[in-house]
């Protein structure tokens, strides 16, 4: 069985440094908001090239108490793109604002900043732009529309730690930047844990109370809050896969090249932007035939994936909102064709020439 993702072999690269570290965190007692989140708050800045970074419990809420940071509330429009994991929107709904979408490009499935203009209203506050499966987004032509009408960017880098845009890291461009720590992302923790960055100082403070009940001192209250803080056992595990992501993206990134290699004549594979270091939270083809391979890769014990078999405006849980098939067609038509095959540092160079000759063979049928 060759899965999508493997923590067990993880393990037997650093199994004997975390041990270590969640013991020192359990023998130091200080669990919530304790010394290994600060330390891998500012370690964490350090990396990304950002000001200020702040722990919280997930990538949702990272992304929730980003849009609260900004001022979005009832009567906002923050403006996202459908094919994305359902949070990245669900967030804008959690304020009270209405999300609007912008179809993306076929060629790198990331937000079609030729069509972003035509959305712009005046009651729109932010720009959400997603680096999914980690490839960054076009950030200059979002950055630029987004400067011109006064509106804030925050992007979803979950799939995306390490990636580069320009030179810089993802998630030391934007306004705000929010991450996931969730287990299989790039740099996942062993629960649920996630981080927003920015270099403003005060939505850094804002964002300090958001996560802890709107309190800059204990029992003093000066806004509604959440409970949302990265717990310190996770923050002592991301403090030393930390030291590996490098390493662990570049085994990525080469594992990408080889299926490229390898099937780059057989399907189409998610175009990389030219314009960064895409780092392979999947590996993404998308094919005509897309049924077919996975029921062959599932005959030879082989996983894979469909993200996203549906568009978020066509998710029930959106309905309200009135969106129709047809409205955006590319995420539509990508939702119907994609399949992402398995997709980890650990993954031997062997697998991956199985695996592709499964689905070459599943192509030529
Ligand atoms: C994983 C993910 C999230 C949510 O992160 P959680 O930590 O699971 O809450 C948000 N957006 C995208 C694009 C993701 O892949």
């Amino acid at each position: 069985m060759i899965p999508m993702l493997d923590l067990k072999r993880e393990m037997n690269l650093i199994g004997e440094e975390i041990d270590k570290a969640v013991k020192s965190s359990l023998k130091e007692t200080r669990f919530i908001l304790g010394p290994n989140v600060e330390s891998f708050e500012k370690e964490v800045a350090e990396y990304l090239g950002v000001k200020y970074a702040v722990g919280v419990g997930s990538g949702t809420e990272a992304l929730h108490l980003a849009l609260r940071a900004l001022g979005v509330g009832e009567g906002d429009e923050v403006i996202t793109v459908p094919f994305t994991f359902i949070a990245t929107a669900e967030a804008i709904l959690y304020c009270n604002a209405k999300p609007v979408f912008v179809d993306v490009d076929e060629e790198t499935m990331n937000i079609d900043v030729t069509q972003l203009e035509n959305k712009i209203t005046e009651k729109t506050k932010v720009i959400i732009p997603v680096h999914l499966f980690g490839n960054p987004a076009n950030l200059d032509e979002v950055i630029e529309v987004a400067k011109k009408y006064n509106i804030k960017v925050l992007d979803d880098c979950a799939q995306s730690f390490g990636a580069e845009y320009k030179g810089k890291k993802i998630g030391s461009i934007c306004d705000v930047s929010a991450f996931s720590f969730f287990p299989s992302k790039n740099l996942g923790c062993y629960g649920d844990g996630g981080l927003i960055t920015t270099d403003d100082e005060s939505v850094y403070n804002t964002l300090k109370a958001l996560r802890n009940h709107g309190s800059f001192t204990r029992y003093y209250h000066e806004m509604l809050g959440f409970n949302s803080r990265l717990d310190d056992i996770q923050a002592a595990i991301l403090r030393v896969k930390l030291k590996y992501i490098d390493k662990l993206n570049n085994d990525r990134i080469r594992i990408a090249n080889l299926y490229r290699d390898r099937l780059s004549d057989f399907v189409k594979i998610q175009a990389e932007n030219d314009n960064g270091q895409h780092v392979y939270h999947q590996f993404t083809i998308v094919s005509e035939k897309r049924d077919l391979i996975q029921k062959r890769l599932q005959e030879h014990e082989i996983a894979s994936a469909i993200y996203y078999p549906i568009p978020v405006h066509l998710q029930k849980s959106f309905s309200k909102l009135g969106y129709k098939k047809g409205d955006f067609p590319v995420s539509e038509k990508l939702a119907e064709k994609v399949v992402s095959l398995p997709m980890n540092p650990f993954l031997e160079d062997e697998e991956v020439e199985i695996i592709s000759s499964v689905v070459k063979n599943a192509v030529n049928e």
